[in-house]
């Protein structure tokens, strides 16, 4: 049976620099009705991810901020409920972009079917979802992975630098991943297979990263930015290929960080060295999503690649759950598992 209410985690206010549980409020609101044309979902497992961190702050970016009172933004696996839309039936699995919320209306509009035959259904957040689209666009189209190259890699244990390091592997790369702490790193050289694991919390990180790259770096995956960049950035080759992907050292910044104006020299070597530094996000790839899903449920299904999740229990955890992936206490892709 449905529960007459709809549990909601909204923003009560916007952070400033690291954000708290108070920034966040639990309502409840009745249950909603669908009309024609519309589905009901249930949430089943909510996403928590890094760029959630962006919304919360009004700050210009590439999408619009949350508003203050308005629900978290964010990705979720839903069972549709009741459905008054002719293409969703009730019972069927969906993904889409439902936010922080027990229940929510959909016209369909972003829907996806998820195929529990084919992996856990949570996967659809994870490893064949969003995060495993940006590891598996962004090496392909801009860091262009060639057999015997040098791939670095950090946040190597997330959903994101796992599947990147796990791919690079794949296309015959020499993959040097990087996580923070001593667990993180036995898993990425264990299962993962990576070809050597680095703790970046090290005293001697940057000389570690040095040794484990006699000759240099061809492709750098960039996720954190930060100390790793920083002992990333001298050891790239010529011609050498950076996706910029997520910077999440310094998405609680407010503002500069004190300290010498690195850029002239930065800028140097991008022009010296031939440099392809490149952002991107997600969906610049969207025409992609077939080939993502073909190809990584592919290797998914012959054991090829792994993947690992990171399940807390129940919504009213979302909030310090998410403040603590900001800080790396995520082991793995971080869900929030908000109904059976
Ligand atoms: P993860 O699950 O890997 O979580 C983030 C990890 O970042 C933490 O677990 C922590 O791991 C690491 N981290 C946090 N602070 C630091 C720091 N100061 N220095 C080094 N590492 C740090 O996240 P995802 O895989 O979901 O995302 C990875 C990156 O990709 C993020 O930056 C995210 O914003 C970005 N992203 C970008 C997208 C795009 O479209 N461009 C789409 C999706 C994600 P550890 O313990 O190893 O330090």
């Amino acid at each position: 049976m449905a529960q007459a209410v709809n549990c909601q985690i909204v923003l009560a206010s916007r952070p400033e620099g690291e954000p708290s549980v108070e920034n966040f409020r639990r309502i409840e609101v009745p249950l909603p009705e669908p009309v024609a044309g519309q589905v009901l979902l249930q949430t089943l497992y909510l996403s928590l991810d890094p760029y959630m961190r962006g919304r919360m702050s009004a700050a210009k970016s590439y999408a619009k901020p949350v508003e203050i009172g308005g629900v978290m933004e964010g990705g979720a696996v839903s069972r549709v409920l009741h459905s008054r839309h002719p293409g969703f039936a009730a019972g069927e699995i969906v993904q889409g972009r439902t936010g922080w919320q027990s229940h929510a209306l959909s016209d369909g509009t972003g829907l996806l079917k998820v195929d529990p035959k084919l992996a856990p259904i949570s996967t659809a957040v994870g490893v064949l979802g969003m995060p495993g689209m940006t590891a598996y666009t962004g090496l392909l189209n801009i860091g262009q992975p060639k057999a015997g190259e040098t791939l670095v890699v950090a946040a190597a244990t997330g959903p994101v630098g796992s599947l990147v390091g796990q791919i690079g592997k794949l296309k015959g790369c020499r993959v040097v991943g990087i996580a923070g702490g001593a667990d993180k790193a036995r898993y990425m050289q264990t299962e993962l297979g990576f070809d050597v694991a680095l703790d970046h919390k090290a005293p001697d990180f940057a000389a570690q990263l040095a040794t484990a790259c006699p000759q240099g770096i061809d492709i750098y995956f960039e996720n954190v930015g930060g100390h790793v960049w920083e002992a990333v950035f001298p050891l790239l080759n010529d011609f050498a290929r950076v996706p910029v992907c997520g910077l999440i050292a310094h998405y609680n910044e407010e503002g500069p960080r004190p300290g010498p104006d690195r850029l002239p020299m930065t800028m140097r070597a991008v022009l010296s060295k031939r440099l392809n530094l490149r952002g991107f996000i997600v969906s610049d790839f969207a025409a992609q999503a077939d080939d993502f899903r073909r190809d990584v449920a592919a290797w998914l299904k012959d054991g090829k690649i792994k993947y690992k999740e990171d399940v807390v229990q129940g919504l009213e955890n979302a909030p310090a759950a998410f403040i603590g992936l900001l800080k790396g206490r995520n082991f793995g892709k971080l869900v929030v598992k908000v109904a059976d």
